[in-house]
């Protein structure tokens, strides 16, 4: 028995290595708090030997900005960020979310929510459940999926446990819009399963949708990945950092100086000679040198660092 289940363990170790990703959207260019994403998921992919996929989450093409699909691609290369196959693109999955988004809805897990916005301004974003059974048909209506009355907990490899009631603190959440676009939700989750992501490593402003992304996975029967969120970044005053802190389009000139802030942030110790070295040359000595355990829980920056 001991035996049997020592080889299972061995065989996961080995079929299932390593794989993250990063995954922007194409709202805008990329700032400083997105390097420090794209760089920490780069160096604890490469740190543990393994694969670092590129997602493009263009879900919302009213608000994509155009060219920052292009110009976050040359970002990404000027700092000499190296992802593995042919990046995605959520434009292109169409087919695989709407069956799934069928599915639950057929299966009665999911239906369909007619209330407008107006309607919904005194709940405070909390889904109050009023069309849970309207029954009503899907066209036209936003796509909502029924929560439980549960507490869903995870542990974060940084901000440690972390836990969310759904029924109460979040309510039935939409899935798809009454558009017809895809909720980041759902998309997420089908995606990091279908691309055998094991490792997410994303900014601390997606940990609060993580206990639905688990309810999802659960619901499909996927597979949980593991957790690691970024500090949150906060201003000098405390604050969350807002609108007129966020830093102008990463440049390539500021390469080099803006990967080893960034590597600051993250609690590493960049060696002072890599002030002359190039991208790539940062990229080596980061991976060489990822320590996850040094990354802060919260991160206070000058607002002269933000810009
Ligand atoms: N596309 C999301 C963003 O740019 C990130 C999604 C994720 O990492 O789960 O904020
Ligand atoms: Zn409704």
């Amino acid at each position: 028995m001991l035996a049997h289940t020592s080889n299972i363990a061995l065989m996961t170790a080995t079929t299932s290595p390593y794989i993250g990703r990063f995954a922007p959207t194409p709202s805008g260019h990329l700032h400083f708090g997105s390097l420090v994403a794209a760089l920490a998921s780069y160096l604890d992919a490469r740190a543990a030997g393994g694969r670092w996929l590129l997602r493009m989450e263009d879900l919302d093409p009213p608000r994509e900005e155009p060219g920052a699909q292009t110009a976050i691609l040359k970002a990404l290369e000027s700092y000499g960020f190296e992802w593995d196959g042919e990046m995605v693109r959520q434009s292109e999955r169409h087919d695989a979310y709407l069956q799934v988004v069928n599915q639950l809805f057929n299966h009665g897990l999911a239906y369909a929510c007619t209330c407008s916005r107006k309607q919904l301004a005194p709940y405070h974003g909390i889904y109050p459940g009023l069309c849970r059974n309207a029954g009503h048909a899907r066209e036209d209506a936003a796509i909502r999926l029924r929560v439980p009355e549960l507490e869903y907990h995870f542990t974060d490899r940084v901000q440690g446990e972390y836990r969310q009631h759904l029924g109460r603190d979040v309510g039935d959440f939409v899935i798809r819009r009454r558009d017809g676009l895809y909720a980041y939700q759902l998309a997420v989750v089908l995606d990091d399963a279908w691309q055998g992501v094991t490792d997410i490593v994303r900014g601390a402003d997606l940990l609060d949708s993580t206990p639905r992304q688990l309810y999802l996975q659960e619901l499909l029967g996927l597979a949980q990945p593991r957790y690691l969120h970024l500090p949150l970044i906060t201003q000098p005053d405390g604050n969350k950092l807002g609108k007129s802190y966020r830093s102008p389009p990463l440049t390539e000139d500021q390469a080099t100086p803006l990967l080893l802030r960034a590597l600051r942030a993250l609690g590493q110790q960049p060696d002072p000679a890599l002030d002359g070295a190039t991208p790539a040359e940062v990229l080596t000595w980061g991976t060489r040198h990822w320590d996850a355990l040094l990354i802060p829980r919260t991160l206070t920056l000058p607002e002269a660092q933000l810009r």
